[in-house]
């Protein structure tokens, strides 16, 4: 029932990368997603604020858009791959330049090789007395991360997330590393995307933020995700908009769902609201089987 057909090449365009960033405790992850937020002309013209649905995106100054995962931490990486949503492009690897490389760091570094990802290193806090950017390049080579300024292929961008010098560098870093990847979708099929965050709004009823994959979800769409299904009754964007339709590697709020999903569940379009029960029940069922055989029912 699901749509599994391949796309053919020309019904392919190129879709914004999908960025997280990991690194180290207290090396600058959440302090450079703000200030990335921060640095969105488009919010800043349009006097917007950027509302937290788990993503958001920005246009960089030469006109490239990019989508940020707004969930630092490496636990939301991982738990979503486990779930078999791979929802990142490009990770950006912070890296505090008066710390140099942590054991976080590392698990960051086996992360984005994991998931075949590529990384960029934002060598942060450069602004510091401290700072020692060149530190951070030789201690990654022990992890075989081998930065351009040493012959490999893995960009730096030193900057600081406290006074936003090197931010727009780092957002051209990324365009051009997304050029390399040649990322594209097919806007023009039904859409599946996967959930970044699920809540219960009082106001509003069961909320995802999904961000969508491939094709294009719009407001009327039948759907399943994991166990839920539902209807899309709104969408909503980072900006707080109400919009009526969500393209390839855009995150939006999806109302209209019977029940609250997990994050990293996958949301599929399908044809009738008969097959959507039908399959959200199967899955339902299947997982209820699973807790009795376990004996936790
Ligand atoms: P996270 O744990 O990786 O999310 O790190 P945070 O973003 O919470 O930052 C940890 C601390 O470092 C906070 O006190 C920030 O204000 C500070 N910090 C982050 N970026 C910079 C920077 O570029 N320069 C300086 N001086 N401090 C920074």
């Amino acid at each position: 029932v699901i749509d599994t057909v391949v796309d053919k090449a020309e019904d392919l365009s190129p879709r914004p990368p999908i960025v997280t960033i990991m690194g180290h405790v207290d090396h600058g992850k959440t302090s450079l997603l703000d200030a990335i937020r921060k640095a969105n002309v488009v919010s800043a013209e349009a006097g917007g604020i950027t509302q937290h649905i788990g993503a958001y995106q920005v246009t960089t100054d030469s006109g490239a858009v990019l989508t940020f995962l707004d969930t630092p931490g490496h636990a939301a990486f991982t738990s979503m791959r486990a779930r078999g949503a791979q929802v990142t492009d490009i990770v950006v690897l912070v890296v505090a330049a008066d710390d140099a490389v942590k054991p976080q760091t590392v698990e960051a570094i086996s992360h984005a090789r994991a998931a075949n990802v590529p990384m960029i290193v934002a060598i942060n806090k450069i602004d510091k007395y401290e700072a020692n950017p060149q530190k951070v390049r030789t201690d990654l080579l022990q992890y075989e991360v081998v930065v351009e300024e040493m012959g490999g292929d893995v960009q730096t961008v030193e900057l600081s997330a406290k006074t936003g010098q090197g931010i727009d560098t780092l957002l051209e870093a990324i365009a051009l590393q997304a050029e390399i990847l040649e990322l594209q979708a097919n806007p023009n099929r039904a859409a599946h995307g996967a959930v970044i965050e699920a809540k219960l709004d009082v106001g509003r009823g069961p909320v995802a933020t999904v961000l969508v994959q491939n094709g294009t979800l719009r407001q009327g769409d039948i759907f399943v995700v994991g166990q839920t299904w539902g209807k899309v009754r709104a969408l909503v964007n980072d900006q707080g908009e109400r919009v009526t339709e969500a393209a390839p590697s855009v995150p939006v709020e999806v109302l209209g769902l019977n029940g609250t999903p997990s994050a990293g569940d996958v949301l599929n379009v399908v044809e009738t609201e008969q097959q959507a029960r039908e399959i959200a029940d199967y899955r339902a069922q299947v997982a209820k089987d699973k807790r009795t055989a376990a004996g936790t029912a």
